[in-house]
């Protein structure tokens, strides 16, 4: 297994690209550790695919280099690169039976047949493939077709480095939800290094250690599951993660505060000392969860922010409170038992979960 450095990273499908805009990726400084286990979550076309293709040597990057172990790939043909990857929909053999399909990396690199035959015995049975194994590929369905494909991936104990790229996108949901935790199970037993393409949160978040939330064609942040809730660095890694996302806002800061739609909304000094030395375009960020809602005739006080509530969902173990001021239209997280009454309210911001954002980036 290996540790996989990106330096400088950038890619164009065009032949001679001039802005920006023409990059799938943008000059990519990256570095997934030995034996990590991460999920790469973002929006669909901001690079992913791209940067697997490019680790796995299906792509040559136009600028920069891809290091294993310190040691420059960047030009090495797929085969010599010892990566194992996995598609979004299913890669075997239909004439072959699914032994065959799973034995077909090995055999490809003149493994004996003894040592064959242990690993695909191995793989089967965490895959519950052990009485398909005599069965031809074609008759399976395609579950059972991506599952094998899962087993070819896994089945090399050797490679630098296993890439999933959307691999439970044709799986149904239950037995996705299974393939998920077996994933899981083989990442603690075998600690290959693990990337884990998907753009749904909740598959990044069960399966990861680390999360590497992309956009654009560059990575935004790099962080465990409770580092991106608590602290996005990025207003787009706090929309994107959580549920629903982050508030987002623009605000004015002034008078020891910050200014939502001619409201005051209260700062952390932290927060007033770190804001003081930015320019730009300045956006506020709260999460639902960190949003107090009060009805029944609460008084605003010094910080309180007078809001409309437009509807409220119950969604079984909690509720979510649409409001709105001004222009600006919040969500609220609200526990189950929580009573709103009426359709006005005042909306407390925790100032310790309230950050600050300037050009998108977290202050
Ligand atoms: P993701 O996997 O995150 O959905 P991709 O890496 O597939 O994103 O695509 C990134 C960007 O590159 C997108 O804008 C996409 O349209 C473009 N792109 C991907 N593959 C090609 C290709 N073969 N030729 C031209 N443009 C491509
Ligand atoms: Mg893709």
């Amino acid at each position: 297994m290996a540790r996989i450095d990106l330096k400088s990273l950038a890619h164009s499908y065009f032949p001679d690209p001039k802005t920006d805009e023409d990059y799938a990726l943008r000059r990519m400084e990256h570095v997934w550790e030995d034996g990590g286990a991460y999920a790469l979550l973002g929006p669909s076309g901001c690079g992913k695919t791209t940067l697997l293709n490019i680790i796995s040597g299906l792509l040559t990057p136009s600028h920069g280099q891809v290091l294993f172990d310190g040691k420059d790939v960047t030009n090495l043909a797929p085969e010599d690169r010892n990566i194992a990857q996995v598609f979004q929909f299913p890669v075997i053999y239909d004439t072959m039976t699914v032994y065959d399909n799973l034995a077909f990396p090995l055999r490809n690199r003149g493994v004996d047949e003894k040592r064959v035959d242990a690993r695909v015995r191995e793989i089967a049975g965490m895959l519950d493939l052990t009485g398909k194994l005599k069965q031809k590929a074609r008759g399976l369905g395609a579950d059972e077709k991506q599952t094998i494909s899962l087993g070819r991936g896994l089945v090399r104990d050797d490679v630098s480095a296993i890439l999933f790229d959307e691999p439970l996108t044709v799986i149904d949901p239950h037995l996705k939800w299974v393939l998920r935790r077996k994933l899981k199970e083989i990442h603690n037993k075998l600690r290959p290094t693990m990337v884990y393409v998907t753009h749904d949160q909740v598959e990044a978040l069960t399966f990861a250690d680390k999360v590497v939330v992309m956009y654009g064609g560059k990575v935004v942040q790099l962080g465990t599951p409770q580092e991106l809730f608590e602290n996005p660095a990025h207003t787009f890694v706090g929309y994107f993660i959580g549920s629903p996302g982050m508030n987002i806002m623009d605000c004015k800061i002034d008078d020891g505060a910050a200014w939502v739609d001619g409201q005051r909304i209260g700062l952390s000094d932290r927060h007033l000392a770190a804001i003081s030395k930015q320019s730009g375009k300045i956006e506020l960020g709260i999460r639902p969860e960190f949003l107090t809602l009060e009805t029944a005739g609460s008084t605003k006080g010094s910080d309180g922010v007078e809001v409309n509530i437009v509807k409220v969902e119950d969604l079984g173990q909690y509720k979510i409170a649409t409001t709105r001021f001004g222009a600006s239209e919040i969500k609220v997280k609200l526990g189950e038992d929580e009573q709103v009454v009426g359709q006005s309210g005042i909306l407390r911001f925790a100032p310790e979960w309230t950050k600050l954002y300037a050009d998108s980036q977290l202050v």
